[in-house]
């Protein structure tokens, strides 16, 4: 089999982000644009939107491809890079179909794969914290193994994504593609969707709204919350970094709050006068998650600049305007 050259290519390069209509992968495609870069974004818009992308569509660099990555993917594709978001990232909406969701990670990643030993292009997965599970090492490193249950509701998106790295790691192996891994911990910002359920677009909207804040379980379970920008920053550093780390890498904040901490961090800057309402824990929910981020450093200086306090700021101007956009919208 043929080896590949892994030297990085040509300053401006075609790139292909996959999930680009996304909420991360819109700000990865107005980066890459912005940049110089001709972006080709595949997406099926399942949960990502035109509206995430307007602003890049009257750019001569940028191009949509409206289509499921699980499909087989135009013959004249032609990329040097790979960015793989394709896959939707919050509990309801990847457990709405879970085998679409599992299919995504798999066939989808295989898709791209093929792709990128075709087009000896760079390939970046975007995977998860996920992976880790209910975590019974803290904090995370990725030397951990991980604790998910294999049959649960979530495992169509914790074992999609750890199958998508085992399919990764073997192309690496093999000679047969120049693969990344980035785990990707709890990112939150600008562009995420009113509804798109996870904890941030809930509390945030919720607390605009007057609406009771709700929380699952008794609240004591933590997450450590990176904005968006800070994450991107780490993606475009992995894939341009000459030398193939050979292993994932942690991207997130270690900042690590309960989940009631958060609600009243929301209610704080908001001003709202929500109440809070407790729901049922959902199923195989993790209790702890905070990243190691000493690998990213140690490769790429890599941390965080952005604190959740201030990340929070112009996510809910973001939230506040979608909203008032949505009750105008409903007058007319
Ligand atoms: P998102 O749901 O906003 O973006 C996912 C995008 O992929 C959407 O535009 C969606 O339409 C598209 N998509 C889904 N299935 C597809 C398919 N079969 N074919 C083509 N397009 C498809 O989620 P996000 O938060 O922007 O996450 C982006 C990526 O980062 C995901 O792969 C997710 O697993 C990963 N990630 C995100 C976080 C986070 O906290 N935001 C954490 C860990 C991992
Ligand atoms: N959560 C909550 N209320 C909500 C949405 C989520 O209490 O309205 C909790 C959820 O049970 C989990 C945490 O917040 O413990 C983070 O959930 P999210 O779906 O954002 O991300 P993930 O669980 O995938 O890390």
């Amino acid at each position: 089999m043929k080896r590949q050259d892994f030297t990085a290519g040509a300053a401006i390069k075609r790139i292909l982000v996959a999930g680009g209509a996304g909420f991360l992968g819109s700000h990865l495609c107005e980066e890459l644009v912005a940049q110089g870069h001709h972006v080709t974004c595949l997406d099926n818009l399942e949960t990502g939107s035109l509206k995430n992308v307007e602003a890049l569509t009257g750019s001569n660099r940028f191009t949509l491809l409206k289509q499921d990555v699980c499909d087989p993917l135009p013959d004249h594709l032609r990329v040097q890079e790979i960015y793989n978001l394709a896959c939707a990232a919050s509990p309801p909406h990847y457990q709405a179909d879970p085998i679409h969701t599992m299919m995504t990670c798999v066939v989808g990643t295989n898709n791209l794969l093929g792709l990128a030993e075709r087009c000896e292009a760079r390939f970046l997965q975007a995977s998860t914290s996920e992976v880790y599970g209910d975590p019974e090492q803290h904090p995370q490193t990725e030397a951990y193994w991980g604790h998910v249950n294999p049959t649960g509701p979530r495992a169509c998106y914790d074992e999609g994504k750890r199958a998508a790295e085992t399919l990764c790691f073997d192309y690496l192996r093999m000679g047969r593609a120049d693969v990344r891994v980035v785990r990707i911990f709890n990112t939150y910002g600008p562009r995420m969707r009113p509804d798109d359920g996870r904890i941030i677009s809930n509390l945030v909207c919720q607390a605009l709204a007057g609406e009771p804040l709700t929380i699952y379980g008794t609240g004591e379970q933590t997450r450590s919350f990176c904005y968006a920008s800070d994450l991107i920053r780490g993606l475009l550093q992995m894939m341009a970094a000459k030398d193939n780390p050979g292993a994932p890498v942690n991207f997130g904040n270690p900042g690590e709050f309960t989940i009631n901490e958060l609600a009243h961090l929301v209610l704080k800057i908001t001003g709202s006068p929500s109440k809070i309402s407790l729901h049922p824990l959902p199923v195989d929910d993790p209790q702890r998650r905070r990243p190691d981020i000493g690998r990213a450093h140690q490769l790429f200086g890599w941390k965080p600049e952005i604190a959740l306090v201030e990340g929070l700021g112009p996510t809910i101007e973001w939230f506040a305007r979608e909203l008032r956009k949505g009750a105008r919208a409903t007058i007319d």
